[in-house]
Protein backbone atom coordinates (compact mmCIF):
# COMPACT_ATOMS: atom_id res chain seq x y z
CA UNK A 1 0.00 0.00 0.00
CA UNK A 2 1.41 3.47 -0.63
CA UNK A 3 0.52 7.23 -0.93
CA UNK A 4 1.99 9.35 -3.33
CA UNK A 5 1.49 13.39 -3.29
CA UNK A 6 2.92 15.50 -6.08
CA UNK A 7 2.50 19.01 -6.02
CA UNK A 8 4.55 21.98 -5.03
CA UNK A 9 7.42 22.47 -2.39
CA UNK A 10 8.22 26.46 -2.15
CA UNK A 11 8.70 29.40 -0.91
CA UNK A 12 5.57 31.69 0.06
CA UNK A 13 5.69 35.19 1.03
CA UNK A 14 2.20 36.14 2.78
CA UNK A 15 0.37 39.00 3.93
CA UNK A 16 -2.98 38.79 5.78
CA UNK A 17 -4.63 41.61 7.69
CA UNK A 18 -2.84 39.96 11.18
CA UNK A 19 0.49 39.91 9.64
CA UNK A 20 3.37 39.42 7.47
CA UNK A 21 6.11 37.18 6.48
CA UNK A 22 9.07 37.08 4.09
CA UNK A 23 9.76 33.47 2.18
CA UNK A 24 8.53 30.60 4.75
CA UNK A 25 8.07 26.76 3.31
CA UNK A 26 4.92 26.25 1.65
CA UNK A 27 3.64 24.49 -1.39
CA UNK A 28 0.99 22.27 -2.55
CA UNK A 29 2.87 19.12 -1.31
CA UNK A 30 4.57 20.34 1.51
CA UNK A 31 0.99 20.77 3.11
CA UNK A 32 -0.65 17.96 2.05
CA UNK A 33 2.73 15.65 3.30
CA UNK A 34 2.55 17.17 6.74
CA UNK A 35 -1.65 16.92 7.01
CA UNK A 36 -1.10 12.97 5.69
CA UNK A 37 1.44 12.25 7.98
CA UNK A 38 -0.41 11.75 11.08
CA UNK A 39 -2.91 9.44 9.64
CA UNK A 40 -0.36 6.91 7.08
CA UNK A 41 2.98 6.42 5.84
CA UNK A 42 5.46 6.04 3.73
CA UNK A 43 4.05 8.75 1.48
CA UNK A 44 6.31 8.97 -1.67
CA UNK A 45 6.79 12.73 -2.94
CA UNK A 46 6.71 13.67 -6.19
CA UNK A 47 7.92 17.59 -6.72
CA UNK A 48 11.12 19.90 -7.36
CA UNK A 49 12.74 21.90 -5.34
CA UNK A 50 16.07 24.49 -5.71
CA UNK A 51 19.48 24.27 -4.10
CA UNK A 52 17.98 26.76 -1.72
CA UNK A 53 15.33 24.80 -0.07
CA UNK A 54 16.31 24.19 3.86
CA UNK A 55 17.57 20.78 4.77
CA UNK A 56 16.12 21.05 8.11
CA UNK A 57 12.66 20.83 6.22
CA UNK A 58 13.91 17.67 4.04
CA UNK A 59 15.09 15.73 7.29
CA UNK A 60 11.71 16.68 9.01
CA UNK A 61 9.74 15.84 6.34
CA UNK A 62 11.66 12.43 6.48
CA UNK A 63 11.50 12.03 9.93
CA UNK A 64 7.30 12.11 9.46
CA UNK A 65 7.72 9.15 7.09
CA UNK A 66 7.77 11.32 3.65
CA UNK A 67 10.26 9.88 1.08
CA UNK A 68 12.04 12.22 -1.21
CA UNK A 69 13.12 9.52 -4.03
CA UNK A 70 10.62 11.38 -6.38
CA UNK A 71 11.64 14.84 -5.48
CA UNK A 72 14.52 16.43 -7.96
CA UNK A 73 16.85 18.74 -6.66
CA UNK A 74 18.26 21.68 -8.62
CA UNK A 75 20.91 22.37 -6.78
CA UNK A 76 21.78 25.92 -8.53
CA UNK A 77 18.40 27.02 -9.01
CA UNK A 78 15.66 28.65 -6.90
CA UNK A 79 12.21 26.97 -5.64
CA UNK A 80 9.02 27.78 -6.68
CA UNK A 81 8.08 30.93 -4.98
CA UNK A 82 4.27 32.63 -4.47
CA UNK A 83 3.51 35.56 -2.83
CA UNK A 84 -0.50 36.09 -1.86
CA UNK A 85 -2.51 38.90 0.18
CA UNK A 86 -5.55 37.93 2.28
CA UNK A 87 -8.40 40.23 2.03
CA UNK A 88 -10.35 41.04 5.14
CA UNK A 89 -13.02 38.11 5.22
CA UNK A 90 -9.79 36.03 4.79
CA UNK A 91 -11.79 33.98 2.79
CA UNK A 92 -10.35 35.69 -0.77
CA UNK A 93 -6.97 36.33 -1.50
CA UNK A 94 -4.56 37.72 -4.38
CA UNK A 95 -1.75 36.54 -5.85
CA UNK A 96 1.25 38.97 -6.09
CA UNK A 97 4.21 37.00 -7.23
CA UNK A 98 4.27 33.39 -8.95
CA UNK A 99 8.06 32.64 -9.94
CA UNK A 100 8.35 28.81 -11.36
CA UNK A 101 11.57 28.69 -10.96
CA UNK A 102 12.61 25.31 -10.81
CA UNK A 103 9.24 24.48 -12.00
CA UNK A 104 9.51 25.26 -15.26
CA UNK A 105 11.79 22.99 -16.04
CA UNK A 106 10.10 19.86 -13.73
CA UNK A 107 9.99 16.76 -16.23
CA UNK A 108 8.34 14.66 -13.48
CA UNK A 109 9.62 10.67 -13.24
CA UNK A 110 7.93 7.99 -10.78
CA UNK A 111 10.27 5.99 -9.45
CA UNK A 112 10.03 2.37 -9.46
CA UNK A 113 9.79 2.25 -5.64
CA UNK A 114 6.45 4.60 -5.89
CA UNK A 115 4.86 1.78 -8.81
CA UNK A 116 2.94 -0.08 -5.67
CA UNK A 117 0.82 3.43 -5.69
CA UNK A 118 -2.56 2.28 -4.43
CA UNK A 119 -3.85 6.43 -3.47
CA UNK A 120 -2.73 9.24 -5.93
CA UNK A 121 -3.01 12.63 -4.88
CA UNK A 122 -2.28 15.15 -7.13
CA UNK A 123 -1.88 18.24 -5.52
CA UNK A 124 -2.03 21.63 -7.13
CA UNK A 125 0.25 21.46 -9.85
CA UNK A 126 0.68 22.37 -14.31
CA UNK A 127 -2.27 20.22 -15.32
CA UNK A 128 0.25 18.63 -17.80
CA UNK A 129 2.61 17.47 -15.02
CA UNK A 130 -0.45 15.64 -13.28
CA UNK A 131 -1.15 14.18 -16.61
CA UNK A 132 2.44 12.74 -16.75
CA UNK A 133 2.22 11.37 -13.37
CA UNK A 134 -0.64 9.53 -13.78
CA UNK A 135 0.74 8.07 -17.08
CA UNK A 136 3.57 6.93 -15.73
CA UNK A 137 1.82 4.18 -13.42
CA UNK A 138 1.77 1.17 -15.08
CA UNK A 139 -1.70 0.06 -12.80
CA UNK A 140 -3.90 2.52 -12.12
CA UNK A 141 -3.92 3.54 -8.33
CA UNK A 142 -7.26 2.36 -6.42
CA UNK A 143 -8.00 6.46 -6.24
CA UNK A 144 -6.48 9.37 -7.58
CA UNK A 145 -7.61 12.45 -6.34
CA UNK A 146 -6.97 16.27 -8.40
CA UNK A 147 -6.73 19.68 -7.11
CA UNK A 148 -5.95 22.75 -9.15
CA UNK A 149 -6.91 26.44 -8.81
CA UNK A 150 -8.03 29.22 -11.27
CA UNK A 151 -4.11 30.01 -12.32
CA UNK A 152 -4.73 26.93 -14.33
CA UNK A 153 -8.03 27.96 -15.63
CA UNK A 154 -7.10 30.96 -16.97
CA UNK A 155 -3.89 29.65 -18.67
CA UNK A 156 -3.97 25.71 -19.14
CA UNK A 157 -7.90 24.88 -19.75
CA UNK A 158 -7.64 22.44 -22.26
CA UNK A 159 -4.59 20.67 -19.84
CA UNK A 160 -6.71 20.79 -17.30
CA UNK A 161 -9.87 19.43 -18.68
CA UNK A 162 -7.85 16.35 -20.21
CA UNK A 163 -6.58 15.56 -16.88
CA UNK A 164 -9.63 16.11 -14.55
CA UNK A 165 -10.93 13.21 -17.49
CA UNK A 166 -8.32 10.66 -16.04
CA UNK A 167 -9.16 11.30 -12.53
CA UNK A 168 -11.62 9.98 -9.82
CA UNK A 169 -12.33 12.63 -7.61
CA UNK A 170 -11.44 16.45 -8.13
CA UNK A 171 -10.91 19.57 -5.35
CA UNK A 172 -11.72 23.24 -6.14
CA UNK A 173 -12.92 25.98 -4.55
CA UNK A 174 -16.37 27.74 -4.86
CA UNK A 175 -15.01 30.14 -7.23
CA UNK A 176 -13.08 27.61 -9.67
CA UNK A 177 -16.40 25.30 -9.53
CA UNK A 178 -18.37 28.10 -10.97
CA UNK A 179 -15.45 29.35 -13.19
CA UNK A 180 -14.87 25.80 -14.60
CA UNK A 181 -18.47 25.08 -15.31
CA UNK A 182 -20.02 28.36 -15.70
CA UNK A 183 -23.09 27.64 -13.63
CA UNK A 184 -23.63 29.96 -10.40
CA UNK A 185 -25.02 27.45 -8.29
CA UNK A 186 -23.11 24.62 -7.21
CA UNK A 187 -25.53 21.94 -7.66
CA UNK A 188 -25.47 22.29 -11.50
CA UNK A 189 -21.88 23.48 -11.51
CA UNK A 190 -20.86 19.91 -9.78
CA UNK A 191 -23.70 18.15 -12.09
CA UNK A 192 -21.14 19.48 -14.81
CA UNK A 193 -17.69 19.13 -13.67
CA UNK A 194 -18.73 15.22 -12.56
CA UNK A 195 -19.80 15.38 -16.16
CA UNK A 196 -16.28 16.22 -17.28
CA UNK A 197 -14.75 12.83 -15.90
CA UNK A 198 -14.49 12.50 -12.08
CA UNK A 199 -16.89 10.44 -10.31
CA UNK A 200 -16.65 12.42 -6.97
CA UNK A 201 -16.10 16.53 -6.31
CA UNK A 202 -15.33 18.56 -3.47
CA UNK A 203 -16.11 22.26 -3.37
CA UNK A 204 -14.40 23.95 -0.43
CA UNK A 205 -15.92 27.11 0.09
CA UNK A 206 -13.25 28.46 2.94
CA UNK A 207 -14.67 29.02 6.35
CA UNK A 208 -18.16 27.71 5.10
CA UNK A 209 -16.99 24.72 4.53
CA UNK A 210 -16.95 21.71 2.41
CA UNK A 211 -19.24 19.74 0.02
CA UNK A 212 -18.74 16.19 -1.21
CA UNK A 213 -20.86 15.28 -4.80
CA UNK A 214 -21.03 11.84 -6.03
CA UNK A 215 -24.24 11.10 -8.29
CA UNK A 216 -26.80 12.69 -6.76
CA UNK A 217 -25.29 12.24 -2.95
CA UNK A 218 -24.46 15.44 -1.61
CA UNK A 219 -22.98 15.68 2.27
CA UNK A 220 -21.79 19.10 3.80
CA UNK A 221 -19.16 19.19 6.50
CA UNK A 222 -19.07 22.49 8.13
CA UNK A 223 -15.62 24.05 9.10
CA UNK A 224 -14.67 24.89 12.76
CA UNK A 225 -16.02 28.13 13.70
CA UNK A 226 -12.51 29.73 14.98
CA UNK A 227 -11.53 32.97 17.37
CA UNK A 228 -9.15 33.56 15.20
CA UNK A 229 -7.64 32.41 11.82
CA UNK A 230 -4.14 33.57 11.27
CA UNK A 231 -3.30 32.63 7.71
CA UNK A 232 -5.16 30.75 5.03
CA UNK A 233 -2.31 29.73 3.20
CA UNK A 234 -2.45 25.85 2.59
CA UNK A 235 -6.07 24.81 3.99
CA UNK A 236 -6.66 23.47 1.30
CA UNK A 237 -3.86 21.17 0.34
CA UNK A 238 -4.07 20.49 4.56
CA UNK A 239 -7.84 19.57 3.52
CA UNK A 240 -6.67 16.90 1.08
CA UNK A 241 -4.22 15.68 2.73
CA UNK A 242 -6.13 15.06 6.11
CA UNK A 243 -8.66 13.59 3.90
CA UNK A 244 -6.34 11.22 1.70
CA UNK A 245 -4.15 10.34 4.41
CA UNK A 246 -7.27 8.75 6.30
CA UNK A 247 -8.66 6.76 3.26
CA UNK A 248 -4.96 5.20 2.76
CA UNK A 249 -4.78 4.37 6.42
CA UNK A 250 -8.13 2.85 6.08
CA UNK A 251 -8.18 1.35 2.52
CA UNK A 252 -11.89 2.24 2.50
CA UNK A 253 -13.08 4.79 -0.93
CA UNK A 254 -16.66 4.39 -0.24
CA UNK A 255 -19.07 7.34 0.12
CA UNK A 256 -19.67 6.81 3.14
CA UNK A 257 -15.82 6.78 4.37
CA UNK A 258 -15.18 9.82 2.46
CA UNK A 259 -17.74 11.44 4.56
CA UNK A 260 -15.08 10.92 7.35
CA UNK A 261 -12.45 11.71 5.31
CA UNK A 262 -14.21 15.10 4.97
CA UNK A 263 -14.23 15.86 8.62
CA UNK A 264 -10.78 15.11 9.34
CA UNK A 265 -9.66 17.24 6.37
CA UNK A 266 -11.57 19.53 7.85
CA UNK A 267 -10.33 19.78 11.24
CA UNK A 268 -6.54 19.25 9.96
CA UNK A 269 -7.64 22.52 7.98
CA UNK A 270 -8.96 24.17 11.00
CA UNK A 271 -5.15 23.93 12.57
CA UNK A 272 -2.98 25.01 9.80
CA UNK A 273 -4.77 28.44 9.65
CA UNK A 274 -4.12 29.14 13.05
CA UNK A 275 -0.11 30.09 12.98
CA UNK A 276 1.29 30.94 9.66
CA UNK A 277 2.64 28.36 6.96
CA UNK A 278 3.16 24.61 8.20
CA UNK A 279 3.88 25.55 11.53
CA UNK A 280 0.96 24.24 13.48
CA UNK A 281 1.23 21.07 11.39
CA UNK A 282 4.21 20.10 12.42
CA UNK A 283 3.22 20.82 16.36
CA UNK A 284 -0.20 18.99 16.87
CA UNK A 285 -0.34 15.56 18.77
CA UNK A 286 -2.58 13.01 17.64
CA UNK A 287 -4.67 14.19 20.77
CA UNK A 288 -5.38 17.22 20.11
CA UNK A 289 -6.72 15.61 16.62
CA UNK A 290 -8.77 13.87 18.30
CA UNK A 291 -10.48 16.16 20.45
CA UNK A 292 -10.94 18.99 17.36
CA UNK A 293 -12.54 15.67 15.98
CA UNK A 294 -15.01 15.22 18.95
CA UNK A 295 -15.53 19.21 18.98
CA UNK A 296 -16.94 18.79 14.80
CA UNK A 297 -19.04 15.41 16.26
CA UNK A 298 -20.56 17.88 18.57
CA UNK A 299 -20.73 20.31 16.21
CA UNK A 300 -23.37 19.05 14.12
CA UNK A 301 -24.86 16.59 16.11
CA UNK A 302 -28.56 17.14 17.35
CA UNK A 303 -31.42 15.41 18.24
CA UNK A 304 -34.70 15.75 16.30
CA UNK A 305 -38.13 14.91 17.07
CA UNK A 306 -40.30 15.14 14.04
CA UNK A 307 -43.62 14.16 15.07
CA UNK A 308 -46.07 13.56 12.47
P1 LIG B 1 -3.91 26.79 -0.87
O1 LIG B 1 -3.96 27.93 0.11
O2 LIG B 1 -4.39 25.49 -0.30
O3 LIG B 1 -4.54 27.15 -2.17
O4 LIG B 1 -2.38 26.52 -1.21
C1 LIG B 1 -1.39 27.50 -1.14
C2 LIG B 1 -0.06 26.87 -1.55
O5 LIG B 1 -0.09 26.56 -2.95
C3 LIG B 1 1.10 27.82 -1.32
O6 LIG B 1 1.95 27.26 -0.34
C4 LIG B 1 1.79 27.97 -2.67
O7 LIG B 1 3.16 27.74 -2.61
C5 LIG B 1 1.13 26.93 -3.55
N1 LIG B 1 0.79 27.50 -4.87
C6 LIG B 1 0.36 28.75 -5.15
N2 LIG B 1 0.15 28.91 -6.48
C7 LIG B 1 0.45 27.73 -7.05
C8 LIG B 1 0.42 27.22 -8.38
N3 LIG B 1 0.05 28.01 -9.42
N4 LIG B 1 0.75 25.93 -8.60
C9 LIG B 1 1.10 25.15 -7.57
N5 LIG B 1 1.16 25.54 -6.29
C10 LIG B 1 0.83 26.80 -6.01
Amino acid sequence: MSLVIAGTMAFDAIETPFGKTDKIIGGSATYAAWSASHFTSPIKQISIIGGDFPQEEIDALKSRGVEFEGVDVLKDEKSFFWSGKYHLDMNTRDTLVTDLNVLAKFDPKVPASYQDCEFLMLGNLMPSLQKQIINQLPKRPKLIIMDTMNFWMDIAMDDLMETIKMVDLLMVNDAEARQLSGEYSLVKAAQKIMAMGPQFLIIKKGEHGALLFHKTHVFFAPALPLEEVFDPTGAGDTFAGGFIGHLARTKDISFENMKTGIIIGSAMASFVVEKFGTQRLKEISNDQIMERLNYFVDLVNFDIDIVS
